[in-house]
């Protein structure tokens, strides 16, 4: 079994050093444990261990959970592949759905949430590496998914979210999250507060944390190997 307390004491260490590096305080950068195929009692030791914020890849999946009282007091995001169908299900239900993908998926959550008054916080998810197979805007949609964002009644945009191709060397992809963000931010869209760099797992948290992210999402670098990974 897995020391999950071991493992998120190792982890948040790693990322205070990394925040420091960067000229940051440990504070700044949130340390979600994605807890995809892990149970309550996995997830309630992360959570005992530090962990404040948890990310969950399936709508099914967070509900259940959620049902079932898994994530305590940790705020909750939705960071997988997102169905339009499904969006209605999560509207409301958690803190930031970063993985807003495509403007039928951004219409949709605008839609749902404007209809039962609230406002939706996303992050725009970006297909840095142009990969054909992966969801999310191309790095130069960026702009104009920020522009529709900030005319839409349900939704307030926050930020970008990015799973680079897969290499022993995300350094350029972070760096070009980085270089967007910096971009979009200081475009200054109306209805939006742009500050959230969700990129970097367990096997490049910190090298994305000293380019700029403020929020890592791990997974097996806290529970240990999974089974098999969903997408
Ligand atoms: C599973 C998952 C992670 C964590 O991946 P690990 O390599 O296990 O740390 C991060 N982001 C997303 C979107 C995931 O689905």
């Amino acid at each position: 079994m897995a020391d999950i307390e071991g493992n998120v004491r190792r982890v948040l260490e790693a990322a205070a050093e990394a925040a420091m590096r960067s000229g940051r305080q440990p504070e700044d950068v949130t340390v979600l444990a994605a807890t995809k195929m892990n149970g309550p009692e996995e997830i309630g030791r992360a959570i005992s261990a530090g962990i404040r914020a948890v990310g969950e890849n399936r709508v099914q999946e967070l509900l259940e959970k959620q049902q079932m009282g898994s994530y305590r007091d940790a705020r909750v995001d939705f960071i997988g592949t997102l169905q339009k169908n499904k969006v209605r299900q999560i509207v409301g239900r958690v803190a930031l759905i970063q993985s807003a993908g495509s403007r039928e998926v951004l219409e949709e959550i605008s839609r749902r949430s404007a209809a039962a008054g609230l406002r939706q916080d996303v992050l725009l998810e970006i297909n840095i590496g142009r990969e054909p197979q992966k969801a999310g805007f191309l790095p130069e949609e960026s702009d104009e998914a920020a522009a529709m964002c900030s005319e839409m009644p349900g939704v307030r945009l926050c930020g970008l979210m990015t799973i680079p191709p897969k290499t022993d060397d995300p350094a350029e992809y972070f760096a070009r999250m980085q270089k967007l963000f910096v971009d979009l931010q200081q475009k200054k869209y109306d209805n939006s507060n742009i500050r959230f760099l969700s990129m970097g797992m367990s096997a490049d948290f910190a090298a994305a944390i000293r380019a700029g992210a403020n929020i890592v999402r791990i997974g097996t670098g806290i529970f240990g190997p999974r089974a098999s990974a969903p997408t």
